[in-house]
C-alpha cells in the first residue's frame, strides 16, 4: 500500500509518545526507513540519510531517557526531508539536472540550519523538477515520480516527491519550494497540506534560484500544527538575505468569523474542470455553515496572470542560471578548441528541455529589441496586481480558490504542450507575484480517488494568523 494512515500527524502527539516512552526516535527511524523502502517505485528519495539519522536518533532516545528533555530543541523527534533544492552542507545537491550532478554544497540553507538546531532528524533529499522549473515532477534528470493515489498519474511539481513523501508517511514533513505554486500544487495533487509562507518570511539563503523575486521555501505536512512549528522556528530576518523579513505575530481570534472572497470568473463553469467546481461549491457551502461569509469579488487581472509571471520569472531564471557554465559549478563538456564552445556544451549536455526553454523565452523578453514590450511592461502588470490584491483585501480577509482549474494528468502526457501546462498555474501564480502568504489544503477526491485541495490566501505577513484561521476548515473526506 502506497498511502497508509500516517503514524503521526501532529509533533505534540509525537513528543507525548516519546516521552511516556511508548515509541523510541530509534524505532519511528526505523519505521520512516522502512515505509521509504517499501515506497521506492514511486522515485521518491535521491539520497536516504540513513546511517546519519539513525545516530541523531540514539543520541536523541538517550537524553529522553534520561529524562533531561532541557537538553533538546522544539522540533526534537521530528523526521523531515528536502527537495533537491535546498543546500545542506557537505553533501550533494543537483536541482535535479545533469548539470549539478556531482555538486556537493559547502554550506547549508538558513532555513535547514534553523529546524536542525531545533534537532529535527533529516532523512534524505527528496526529487523534483529540474530547477523547480515545471507542474508535474517529470522534468527531473532522474525521472518522474508518481503519484502515489494513481502511480499512472503526475504527483504534481515542481515539488512533487515532497508531497508524495509525505503522502507515504516517509517523514512527518517536507521542504519544499514555491515559485509559482510548487509547494500547493504538488501538496493538492497528493492530499496533503502545503503551505508558501510570504515572501521574504523565510531566508533564500541556501534556496538554488529560479525566480528570485518569486521563490520561497515553504512546507508539506499531514498537519497544519506542523507547519506552524516549522515556521516559527525558521522564520524571520537573515543576514545573509536582504530580501527576508519579519512577519506578523500570530493575534489571538477566537471564534472569529471571516469574509471569504473568491474571483467570480470562477463561477464560470468553463473556468474549472467539472468534479473542481463541484468541489469548490462545497467548500464555500461549508465556510457557510460554519457561519464565515463567502462573497464573488471582481478581478480584472485574471487573464495576465499566467503571460505576467511566466515573462518575470523567465527572465529572472535567464540571469540566474547564467553561472552554470562548465567553470564555476558542475557539468563540464569535454574539452573544445575555445572557450565559447565549451561553455555552449555544456549547457546543452547539462540543461533539459524545459529549462532550455525557459532560458530562451527569458533571454528573448530581457534582449534590447523586446525589454520595453515584454519585460518592463510584465513589471507594470505586477505593479497593478499588488494594488488590486491590496484593494481586494480591504474587502475581505481571505481570497479561496481550488489550487488548481484541472486534475493531474498521466505521466507522459502533455509533454508536447507546454502552454497547456503553463496556464495550469493560473490560480497559484498570483500568490508570488504579490508575494502573499498560501494554503493548500487537501480537501477531496475525484472520480479516480485523486486528491483535489482548496487554496486560502491571506495579507501579506500574516501568515500566522492564515494559519490559524484554517484549523477548524476540516475536508469533505
Ligand atoms: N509550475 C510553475 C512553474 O513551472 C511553478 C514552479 C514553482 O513554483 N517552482 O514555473
Amino acid at each position: 500500500m502506497n498511502v497508509v494512515q500516517p503514524k503521526y500527524t501532529s509533533l505534540t502527539d509525537l513528543q507525548a509518545d516519546l516521552k511516556n516512552q511508548q515509541i523510541t526516535c530509534l524505532e519511528l527511524a526505523q519505521y520512516y526507513l522502512s515505509r521509504i523502502k517499501s515506497t521506492n517505485h514511486l522515485n521518491i528519495y535521491i539520497q536516504v540519510y540513513e546511517q546519519e539519522v539513525l545516530l541523531e536518533a540514539a543520541r536523541q532516545d538517550k537524553i529522553i531517557q534520561a529524562g533531561n528533555f532541557h537538553e533538546l530543541g522544539k522540533l526534537y523527534g521530528m523526521f523531515f526531508n528536502h527537495k533537491d533544492v535546498i543546500c545542506l552542507k557537505d553533501h550533494p545537491i543537483s536541482a535535479g539536472s545533469k548539470i549539478l550532478e556531482s555538486f556537493e554544497s559547502l554550506y547549508s540553507a538558513t532555513v535547514i540550519r534553523k529546524i536542525l538546531d531545533q534537532d529535527a532528524m533529516l532523512i534524505g533529499r527528496v526529487n523534483c523538477d529540474e530547477f523547480a522549473m515545471g507542474s508535474s515532477n517529470q522534468n527531473s534528470t532522474y525521472g518522474p515520480t508518481r503519484n502515489p493515489h494513481h502511480e499512472d498519474y503526475i504527483p504534481g511539481g515542481s515539488s512533487g516527491a515532497s508531497a508524495v513523501s509525505v503522502a507515504v508517511d516517509t517523514c512527518l514533513a517536507s521542504l519544499g519550494s514555491d515559485t509559482g505554486g510548487s509547494v500547493r500544487q504538488p501538496a493538492s495533487f497528493c492530499g496533503v497540506y502545503g503551505m508558501k509562507p510570504s515572501y521574504g518570511a523565510l531566508s533564500r539563503y541556501g534556496l538554488i534560484a529560479y525566480g528570485s523575486s518569486f521563490d520561497q521555501i515553504g512546507f508539506l505536512s499531514h498537519s497544519i500544527e506542523v507547519i506552524e512549528e516549522l515556521l516559527k522556528v525558521s522564520k524571520g530576518k537573515d543576514p545573509l538575505d536582504a530580501t527576508s523579513i519579519e512577519i506578523d505575530k500570530q493575534e489571538s481570534l477566537p471564534n472569529k468569523k471571516y469574509t471569504y472572497g473568491y474571483f467570480s470568473q470562477l463561477d464560470d463553469s468553463h473556468f474549472l474542470d467539472g468534479s473542481i467546481h463541484e468541489a469548490f461549491n462545497q467548500f464555500k457551502n461549508s465556510l457557510v455553515q460554519q457561519g464565515h461569509q463567502v462573497k464573488p469579488v471582481e478581478f480584472s487581472l485574471l487573464d495576465y496572470l499566467v503571460p505576467t509571471y511566466y515573462i518575470l520569472t523567465t527572465a529572472e531564471a535567464s540571469s540566474n542560471l547564467s553561472r552554470y557554465d562548465g567553470v564555476r559549478y558542475g557539468h563540464r563538456a569535454s574539452p573544445a578548441d575555445e572557450v565559447l564552445s565549451m561553455y555552449k556544451n555544456s549547457r546543452t549536455e547539462g540543461f533539459g528541455t524545459e529549462v532550455k526553454r525557459r532560458l530562451m523565452m527569458g533571454t528573448y523578453v530581457l534582449s534590447a529589441g523586446y525589454y520595453e514590450a515584454y519585460y518592463n511592461k510584465a513589471q507594470k502588470v505586477r505593479r497593478l496586481l499588488v494594488q488590486a490584491l491590496s484593494n481586494l483585501f480591504n474587502q475581505v480577509d481571505y481570497i479561496i480558490n481550488p489550487v488548481t482549474p484541472n486534475k493531474p494528468w498521466k505521466i507522459g502526457e502533455n509533454l508536447d504542450d507546454p502552454i497547456k501546462v503553463y496556464l495550469s498555474d493560473v490560480l497559484t501564480v498570483y500568490v508570488n507575484l504579490v508575494g502573499l502568504p498560501s494554503l493548500a489544503l487537501p480537501w477531496s477526491k475525484d472520480e479516480l480517488n485523486l486528491p483535489i485541495g482548496m487554496q486560502i490566501t491571506g495579507p501579506r505577513k500574516k501568515d500566522l494568523n492564515l494559519l490559524a484561521s484554517c484549523k477548524e476548515m476540516g475536508t469533505l473526506e
